[in-house]
């Protein structure tokens, strides 16, 4: 059921699930399906966290904020955990491009793809290449962590900056990796990316959360949104609960979709936990933030085909401090022509330029400085667009433009973090319920679990966790009774 904006909860659950980003409500799907008694909580009045969409003119133009693209493995996990028919309306985003000052090269980000360019384009040694792809084919999540991605591109490709900027640019777009993070991080991700290539979600962020509210309604989860979880009721290092405006909600367990830290310092009271556990929570780093440029051209305008997914850079080489530069000379464009909209016939194109960007940067701005520097984006974008689509500049309806801030006021991430935490982050989300009986995590961390594919798949690794933690809470005789 959902419930409406005032109802109060009066009924205690097997599980509470705070936030509706894709793996709460991943998690929560599975759970339901598995026949437990599930509330899902969102702060938001929508539902998908990152996974999200907004309107502008009246719902004429709609942009959508997370969707560029993610592995075929969502196809998988959709297909297994959500229907058919949300798996079905999974596509290829077939024609990826990099313009930077070192190359320009068009792909369909295949492993098949890239071996060709890289030893074609970038003449390097078919065996070298084949001895690339297969140590990060064999890379694991138990494996050393020792290695950074500066140490992994040196090993194979060493003093080929180029090479580095093929390899490691679109994944630093993906989950926010530098050439200082443990080389598993980047190995699993672009593995997962080199599989089938790139894939998008057909009709958009929008039909896919309707979609998903509706099979999670039908498996009969409780949703109610507007509900900006207070606390996380913890009593003799077991939950039993939560807050939510002054009320208690009863439940055997609990799961948080919201950041680690903030499930940890801010919902829980921190003396339930160990004095070494909440040492790590404090030294886990967050990621960093992005911003974006929102473009929509007017009903019917059309432009020339250049790619779904544009990486460009203005930097003579290739540094991941530079992706991060709030004096942007890096962007991503992602193109969204009116095909990814079928269903609804709508005849617009959208644009969206996306950069990585540090919240302090944006944060110390004052007003002023800040609102100059938001229009200053802006029309540098707008400038650059127009060396790649020369008539840009009348075809376009609107613009709007978010920053680290915008991130942060809408979706509670502590410093606007687009990518959740950096690697520690995973181990602490692990061990949550090691500390607290009945209290899980599932949400970005460790760069590995974020994005669309990492928070769906952790959402049910996590699901996995309270399925056997329930179980073995019951009494013997009805375990047996099933059995
Ligand atoms: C601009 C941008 C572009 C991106 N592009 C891509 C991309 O192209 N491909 C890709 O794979 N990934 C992309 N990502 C990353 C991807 O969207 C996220 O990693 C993923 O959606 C995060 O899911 P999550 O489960 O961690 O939850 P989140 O999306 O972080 O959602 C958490 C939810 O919890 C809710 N919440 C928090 N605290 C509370 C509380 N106390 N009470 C109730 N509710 C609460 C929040 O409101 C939110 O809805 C992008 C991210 C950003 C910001």
């Amino acid at each position: 059921m959902l419930y409406k904006r005032h109802d109060k909860i009066s009924k205690s659950y097997d599980v509470i699930i705070i936030g509706s980003g894709l793996g709460g409500l991943t998690a929560a799907n599975k759970l339901a399906k598995d026949g437990y008694e599930v509330l899902l909580l969102e702060a938001h009045n929508k539902l998908g966290g990152f996974a999200t969409w907004f309107f502008r003119k009246n719902k004429e133009f709609i942009f959508d904020v997370s969707l560029h693209g993610f592995p075929i493995g969502m196809k998988k996990t959709c297909r297994k955990y959500w229907n058919q028919e949300i798996a079905d309306s999974i596509i290829q985003v077939k024609d990826v491009r990099f313009l930077n000052p070192q190359y320009e090269i068009k792909t369909d980000f295949t492993k098949t793809d890239y071996t060709q360019k890289l030893i074609n384009h970038f003449k390097l040694d078919p065996q070298k290449v084949e001895e690339f792809f297969f140590f990060l084919s064999s890379m694991n999540f138990y494996d050393d962590q020792s290695m950074t991605n500066k140490e992994l591109f040196e090993k194979f490709f060493p003093n080929r900056n180029d090479v580095q900027r093929f390899l490691l640019e679109p994944i630093c777009y993906a989950n926010g990796s530098t050439l200082d993070d443990p080389a598993i991080t980047y190995g699993i991700v672009f593995s997962n990316f080199m599989s089938k290539g790139v894939y998008t979600f057909e009709g958009g962020t929008d039909r896919l959360i309707k979609l998903m509210r509706d099979e999670l309604l039908k498996n009969g989860v409780d949703i109610k949104m507007n509900s900006f979880v207070d606390n996380i009721l913890i009593e003799d290092s077991i939950v039993k609960g939560i807050m939510l405006n002054g009320e208690k909600v009863y439940a055997n367990s609990v799961l948080s979709n919201a950041n680690i830290k903030t499930t940890i310092e801010k919902l829980c009271n921190i003396e339930h936990f160990s004095a070494d556990f909440l040492e790590k929570t404090k030294n886990i780093q967050l990621n960093t933030s992005s911003c974006q440029v929102y473009i929509a051209l007017k009903t019917g305008e059309t432009i020339d085909h250049i790619g779904e997914l544009v990486f460009t850079s203005t930097k003579d080489t290739f540094d991941t401090e530079d992706l991060l530069d709030i004096n942007i000379n890096s962007r991503t464009y992602s193109i969204y022509y009116p095909e990814i909209r079928p269903q609804e016939k709508l005849n617009k194109v959208a644009i969206v330029s996306s950069t990585n960007a540090r919240y302090a940067d944006w944060k110390k701005l004052s007003d002023i400085e800040y609102k100059e520097k938001k229009q200053i984006m802006i029309d540098e974008t707008i400038d650059h667009l127009e060396t790649l689509i020369p008539d840009i500049r009348e075809k376009i309806e609107l613009i709007d433009a978010a920053t680290p801030l915008t991130v942060e006021k809408y979706t509670h991430h502590p410093m606007g973090t687009s990518f959740g935490t950096k690697f520690e982050g995973l181990e602490v989300s692990m061990n949550l319920q090691k500390e607290i009986d009945g209290l899980f995590h599932a949400g970005s961390v460790g760069i590995i679990m974020s994005g669309w594919l990492g928070a769906a798949n952790y959402g049910v690794i996590q699901a996995n966790s309270i399925e056997s933690y329930l179980y073995n809470l019951q009494p013997k005789d009805e375990i047996h009774a099933q059995l």
